[in-house]
């Protein structure tokens, strides 16, 4: 196995890759090149800084996260032919949540850079009890939901063996470029079509993340070799609960692609060297978006006058 300080910062595309470019390029200079190295805690102290604040997560993507972790946790736990009491299954959760974030508040973070690292709690943003409050209320109707989906019991009559839950692959090749696209959860269905999942525990309009879906249909054409025709892209709103299906097509499939060559060649032209994947913090202009700047993990080292 290669040691830590030899891996070197490879090039690969991610759609939070893509949404970070779009929002800011400094915010992405500092996440995909500026941090790097920070793991280690001998690294420089300005990219360590960088590291630690790119772990930060807002309570609304740490809830997200929760629900994610929790769903697949049962999902292998019913894959193993266990029976999951939901009350008590909720109750663990909220309460593992009440650990993170005691952790996050005591600042444990910034030793230990992997473990619960909130927005909220490194600039110190004043959010009332009720609304954290929320926050733990929401992870569990979402929770709630889930269990009571009548697609779960349709994945249930499914055979196990042929759920994804880590086993897919999550990165593939795409016109030599590694890409990271992959659904939450795939399975087959009783008529022989591959659906794939997307949870979703925020607001937004059904079918507002096509890009994503779209990358999804991708995934299963190029890594999957299933075509459009034979997959249902689904994205369930677990706190309505909503479930839409969508379906894509050839030429759709053909967009996607576009746009994926789009926003790779457009993140290549700001570097310094592409084939070695080197860029330089001056080519990464800043947002002119203020209203960014307030939520955004690196305000601290990059705009510290808005504080
Ligand atoms: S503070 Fe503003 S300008 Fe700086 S990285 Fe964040 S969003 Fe970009």
């Amino acid at each position: 196995m290669l040691a830590m300080a030899e891996l070197t910062n490879e090039f690969s595309w991610s759609r939070s890759r893509d949404s970070t470019f779009q929002e800011c390029r400094r915010q992405y200079y500092y996440r995909y090149y500026g941090s790097w190295g920070g793991w280690s805690a001998e690294a420089d102290p300005a990219v360590r800084r960088l590291y630690i604040l790119k772990q930060l997560s807002s309570r609304q993507q740490w809830a997200g996260r929760v629900v994610h972790d929790a769903i697949e946790l049962a999902l292998h736990g019913l894959r193993d032919g266990r029976a999951i009491p939901v009350e008590p299954f909720i109750r663990d959760v909220i309460e593992g949540m009440r650990g993170d974030w005691r952790s996050s508040k005591a600042g444990r973070y910034r030793e230990l850079p992997k473990t619960a690292a909130l927005f909220e709690h490194e600039y110190n943003v004043d959010i009332k009890k009720e609304a954290w409050q929320a926050i733990s209320n929401n992870v569990a109707a979402c929770l709630r939901n889930f269990f009571r989906l009548p697609l779960l019991a349709t994945i249930r009559r499914t055979a196990p063996e042929h759920w994804s839950i880590e086993h897919w692959s999550k990165m593939f090749d795409f016109e030599g470029t590694q890409v990271w696209i992959a659904p939450d959860f795939g399975f087959w269905t009783e008529d022989g079509r591959l659906a794939l999942v997307d949870w979703k525990t925020g607001g937004g309009a059904p079918g507002g993340a096509s890009f994503q879906l779209g990358c999804y249909a991708l995934y299963a054409a190029d890594l999957l070799k299933v075509p459009p025709k034979q997959v249902d892209l689904l994205e369930v709103n677990l706190r309505e609960p909503v479930v839409t299906a969508i379906t894509w097509d050839d030429d759709r499939l053909e967009e996607i692609r576009e746009q994926l060559r789009l926003s790779i060649r457009a993140m290549k032209a700001y570097l310094a060297d592409p084939e070695a994947n080197v860029a330089m913090e001056s080519n990464f202009e800043l947002t002119e978006d203020l209203r960014l700047c307030r939520w955004c993990n690196f305000r601290a080292v990059c705009r510290p006058e808005l504080a």
